[in-house]
């Protein structure tokens, strides 16, 4: 197939691009590089610089490129920016997804796959997270993607979309050549390990008085390339209808204990200092991925934390200082 992909360039997106090459795919990657790194991109997938913000830009590469089908990952990412500047997520997050998707129908493209979010479910009644569970978001970035599910789910409807909504809970984890770099870097991960590299003195635990067993935090954290293999099991089944899917491990680790897991794997000692909880943070969130295990066979090959953090350190530790900066 061929796939247009928004955000390449970014960390789940090329991971996403380098794993539908390797599977056969011709990929178009479409990214402003507002986040992404040129050198993310895959060198076999086209790449084109642009912003969703521009109808034009996305209406030439979709007339050149004629993709089958749109993977967009390209958005605002962040719970806590999102709660200091709502209109970045109500706003752009929601008019650029809607340029595309008038863009993609313009042109006759069918296939969509969203990347969303396990912040939706800001308080989850049942532990695991299913599908079933209310949604709620937990953020203008969680609405922003609630929005355009529910937009999907009209184009489907009405116009004959066929979509896939993947909701992430804790992408982390590294391919070989590809690995999570932000400026400035807000994840726990790369954080922890960058203080294991010496970069940085400490890392600041956001809150230890959450109702969980040590006080802080308990996410699931799901190896990025397990969640591309998700995207491309998603992709093929869309011919026989749109569908929705929570993509975890079923298990939460506190903060403190991935800190413990990095310690181990780093040999490092990882001081830490506890600040105020960051607005915007549920305490536990947890996904049941038994309904894409089920449907489409998916089996993450990557499920145990400290093979998570493995990877990531290899790429911290062949990277120190991430992708090179674009020219
Ligand atoms: N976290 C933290 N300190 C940091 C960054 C993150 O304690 O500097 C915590 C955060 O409160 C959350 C978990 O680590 O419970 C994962 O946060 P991250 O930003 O990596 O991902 P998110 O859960 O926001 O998608």
């Amino acid at each position: 197939m061929n796939v247009l992909v928004t955000g390449g360039a970014g960390y789940i997106g090329s991971i996403v691009v380098e794993q539908l090459i390797k599977a056969g795919d011709d990929v178009v990657v479409f990214d402003n590089l507002y986040q992404g790194h040129r050198a993310a991109v895959h060198p076999k997938a086209v790449f084109v610089q642009g912003d969703l913000a521009d109808r034009a830009a996305i209406d030439a590469t979709l007339a050149a490129h004629r993709p089958d089908a749109i993977m967009h990952f390209a958005s605002y990412t962040l719970v806590g920016e999102s709660m200091l500047h709502p209109f970045m997520y109500l706003g752009d997050n929601v008019t650029n997804g809607l340029n595309l998707l008038r863009s993609a129908l313009e042109h006759g493209v069918k296939k969509f796959i969203l990347s969303s979010t396990a912040n939706l479910f800001d308080k989850p009644e049942r532990m695991p997270i299913d599908e079933n569970e209310r949604i709620i978001p937990g953020s203008p970035y969680g609405e922003s993607k609630n929005i355009l599910e529910r937009i999907l789910f009209w184009l489907d409807r009405t116009q004959g979309m066929r979509y896939a909504c993947l909701r992430y809970f804790n992408a982390c984890g590294a391919s070989e050549e590809r690995g999570e770099h932000h400026d400035p870097e807000t994840h726990i991960i790369p954080l922890v390990l960058q203080v294991a590299l010496g970069q940085r003195a400490d890392f600041a635990i956001f809150g230890d008085d959450y109702p969980t067993p040590d006080g802080t935090c308990v996410r699931d954290y799901i190896h990025v390339i397990d969640l591309a293999q998700a995207h491309i099991l998603a992709l093929r089944a869309l011919d026989e209808g749109s569908r929705t899917y929570n993509l975890g491990n079923g298990r939460g680790f506190s903060v403190k204990e991935v800190i413990d897991m990095a310690r181990e794997v780093t040999g490092h000692p990882i001081p830490t200092r506890v600040v105020a909880r960051r607005p915007g943070d549920p305490a536990v969130l947890v996904a049941s991925s038994e309904k894409i295990r089920r449907e489409l066979g998916w089996e993450p090959k990557y499920p145990e934390l400290r093979t998570i953090l493995e990877t990531a350190w290899a790429w911290h530790v062949s990277h120190p200082h991430g992708y090179p900066a674009d020219a």
